[in-house]
């Protein structure tokens, strides 16, 4: 799940992590209040409009405005809030902007120039730990120094036991040439940083920039927070931020259904339970001569209003020509499955392609009766090759 840049923010701040302030804005009127809010509250009338959608690169796309007065700030706003911003991470159709964050200013003139730094943190999953990636060149151009100028580019490792030591945090902030006082604060913006990442049980952070102001503080000026769904259960606060807007529609409704569900462009729906069913029934629908439309796997407790919800699901797919079920029933009754299928078919009607069932494991002889018996075009198999030949059969027609 990806946070909006504000919630990121908020997410670090509660960490302790000092962060370029903002109030989020809907509106162009919602904006001036903000504006003039930011102006009370830190004695500038400049202020920063930034697009809030899950892409990243807006700056490049007119997706962050410096205002030099509140009403300037509503223009801005007004022309952004509606607009779908392009920029090199979308499609060419860009993403529409809800909402936009009004932000402090930071690159306010001083005794010596901001300084734009990029740190990131992910897993290494080579290594089996967490690595901290960073640059003394952060900024617009990072993708650039990567390429051209990998050698910029630093890592650090994480022991998984030990955790980030504060000698590594230190690493960090002199190899991005700091001293003095900003030296301790990258230190310290570090250390909190890792405790964020871990206490949010983050799969990836991403603050670009990270700037050092003129008068030496250590902010995050950018957010990009990816959380791990799998450990959302024990982040309900957190769970609240998903943006909906922003994802998929597919994807929210499998999400809802409780589906894991890839969509694929191939011509056979595939409906399996398992992980690591589902990919074989892939690759053998593949060396059958067909190619399959997605990945589901509808998981252990594959009952009729599962099995329904997951045919109506990939019949949304207009690619789909054949659908293949392929169920190894373990725990899960193969009858109960069947039953599921016929009472599928009942409760959606036709069922506009054919439709190959495989049941094995528990129950599998009566779960063929059942399908056998009960009238509809669904053809029946026990083996998963003879399953395969039979899709390769139905669309070669
Ligand atoms: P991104 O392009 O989506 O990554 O958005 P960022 O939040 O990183 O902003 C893009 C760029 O806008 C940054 O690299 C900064 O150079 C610039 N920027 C961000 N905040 C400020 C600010 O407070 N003042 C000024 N002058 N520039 C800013
Ligand atoms: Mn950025």
């Amino acid at each position: 799940m990806n946070l909006h840049e504000y919630q990121g923010k908020e997410l670090l701040k509660s960490y302790g992590v000092k962060i370029q302030e903002g109030i989020v804005a809907y509106s162009a009127a919602e904006a001036v209040e903000a504006a003039k809010k930011m102006k009370e509250l830190y004695n500038s009338g400049w202020c920063v409009v930034k697009a809030q959608v899950h892409a990243g690169g807006r700056g490049k796309g007119g997706g962050v405005k410096l205002a030099k007065s509140p009403e300037q700030a509503g223009e801005i706003a007004d022309a952004m809030i509606g607009m779908h911003l392009i920029t090199p991470q979308t499609s060419a159709e860009g993403k529409l902007v809800r909402k936009v964050l009004v932000a402090q200013d930071v690159f306010y003139p001083g005794a010596a120039e901001p300084k734009e730094f990029y740190i990131s943190i992910l897993t290494d999953r080579g290594r089996g730990c967490n690595v901290i990636m960073y640059s003394p060149d952060g900024g617009m151009d990072i993708e650039k120094v990567a390429h051209e100028t990998p050698d910029r580019v630093y890592f650090e490792f994480i022991d998984p036991m030990l955790g980030l030591r504060p000698f590594q945090a230190q690493k960090v902030a002199f190899n991005l040439g700091l001293s003095g006082q900003a030296f301790k604060e990258m230190v310290d913006f570090v250390l909190k940083l890792y405790a964020a990442f871990l206490g949010s049980d983050a799969s990836m952070f991403e603050i670009n920039p990270c700037l050092k102001t003129s008068d030496d503080r250590i902010i995050a000026v950018d957010s990009k927070v990816t959380l791990d769904d799998n450990a959302l259960y024990r982040h309900k606060d957190l769970e609240l931020l998903r943006d909906k807007d922003e994802e998929d529609p597919a994807d929210v409704e499998a999400q809802e259904l409780d589906l894991n569900y890839v969509k694929l462009d191939g011509n056979v729906g595939c409906m399996v339970n398992g992980a690591g069913l589902a990919m074989a029934t892939m690759d053998l629908i593949q060396l059958s001569g067909g190619s399959p439309a997605n990945f589901l796997d509808v998981g252990g407790t594959a009952d009729a209003q599962r099995v329904e919800n997951a045919m109506r699901f990939i019949l949304k797919d207009s690619n789909v020509k054949a659908i293949l079920i392929n169920i190894f029933g373990g725990i899960v009754r193969c009858d109960r499955v069947a039953q599921g299928v016929v009472d599928a078919y009942k409760a959606i009607g036709k069922i506009p392609v054919p439709v190959i069932v495989r049941l094995q494991g528990t129950n599998a002889d009566i779960a063929k009766k059942i399908i056998d018996e009960s009238g509809l075009e669904v053809m029946g198999a026990t083996e998963f090759q003879e399953a395969a030949d039979l899709v390769a059969k139905v669309l070669a027609k």
